[in-house]
């Protein structure tokens, strides 16, 4: 939201020269034993709040001593840390095998990808053998993280709360990987607005960091896999630059978009509790869409359902095609803006608004 932009300008201009550009991705935690307790607090005479087993990927918080912190179901659980690889998986949100031979080399066993599964539907499996039981059913789209098993043609999976095994030809073909889309992308057009930008860098966050980065780093990582779906994506900036609003959705009406998301962070410093996902459109038409993305987004991140609703915003005015702005939660609440911060929920949020829109295109 663009309030007391003025005060905010000086304020960030203040600022500009106090903070760093933000650690977008935080670490991770790869947990290395089986049926390990989490515990509310670094030691063991804190109480138990869960397992968690081999081969999970948490977001890591902070270490002290021989404890590690990570987000447990987006609450803080402690670890032993002689049971976990802290892994630096910055570049990781992006990585996969550029070939199979990449994915195969020992090297890089341990070494936590992501990719997005390529084919209609996987099974996911308790060992590294098609005798292992089905834990689950991954559908096309979905993102993984994966490592590499020596001498194995398997891989080891982590998709949301769970983990087990693949067979690795259905991520290590790089043809493959590119040939196979999903079908109803294939074809669209997208425009992504990643809000703010430059001088107006949005809201500040409760870290003091700008909403403006926030909503660029939501839409690379939206337009990186729509377009791994086969989507064609336009974005209206590519860097830190201010660029006036109505030329953005006049991007939309130049490239025929078949829909427009305009990408946004709440903050209200005055009631730093506030949380939750608001999802606005303009014109009745575009209530559907909104429908969609908007309860498929809560359903994926389970953030607090702030409702849709049509809301008359210049970024949506000059726009004649579908579209949409999404606010996708209060950098002002620091709870949300630690999961904001965090991978495995940015990977929600695109996987919410992603279901969204193939549930709006299915229905067309
Ligand atoms: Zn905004």
């Amino acid at each position: 939201m663009k309030r007391y932009l003025s005060i905010w300008i000086i304020f960030g201009i203040l600022l500009i020269s106090l903070t760093n550009i933000p650690t977008i991705y935080a670490r991770q935690v790869e947990i290395e034993t089986d049926d390990l307790l989490v515990r509310s607090g670094p030691g063991t005479s804190y109480e138990p709040i869960g397992h968690v087993s081999s081969g999970q990927v948490f977001t890591y918080l902070d270490q002290e001593g021989e404890w590690i912190s990570i987000d447990y179901h987006s609450e803080t659980g402690w670890i032993s840390a002689q049971f976990a690889s802290i892994t630096t998986e910055q570049e990781n949100w992006e990585e996969k095998p550029s070939n199979d031979e990449d994915a195969q080399t020992d090297g890089n066993e341990g070494t936590v990808f992501t990719t997005i599964i390529p084919v209609d539907v996987v099974n996911l499996r308790s060992e590294p053998s098609t005798n292992g039981d089905i834990v689950t059913e991954i559908p096309i789209g979905e993102m993984i993280s994966f490592s590499v098993m020596n001498d194995s043609d398997w891989i080891h999976v982590t998709w949301g709360d769970y983990t087990g095994y693949m067979p690795s030809w259905i991520i290590g073909d790089e043809m493959q990987f590119t040939e196979v889309q999903d079908s109803i992308f294939q074809g669209k057009v997208i425009v992504i607005d990643p809000g703010h930008g430059g001088i107006d860098v949005g809201a500040i966050s409760a870290a003091g960091y700008y909403e403006s980065d926030y909503a660029m780093m939501t839409s690379e990582v939206l337009r990186d896999t729509l377009e791994k779906l086969g989507a064609t994506v336009y974005m209206t900036r590519e860097d830190d630059y201010y660029y006036s609003l109505s030329p953005r959705a006049s991007l939309a009406n130049l490239h025929l978009a078949d829909v427009f998301l305009s990408i946004h962070y709440n903050s209200t410093p005055q009631y730093p509790s506030a949380n939750g996902m608001n999802t606005f459109y303009r014109e009745s038409n575009d209530r559907a869409l909104a429908g969609y993305v908007h309860n498929s987004l809560i359903e994926t991140t389970e953030a607090n359902d702030r409702g849709y609703d049509s809301g008359d915003y210049s970024v949506l005015r000059t726009g004649s095609r579908p579209g949409l702005l999404l606010e996708l939660g209060f950098i002002s609440n620091v709870e949300e803006e630690e999961n904001i911060q965090s991978h495995q929920y940015q990977r929600k949020m695109t996987e919410g608004i992603i279901h969204g829109l193939r549930r709006y295109f299915s229905q067309r």
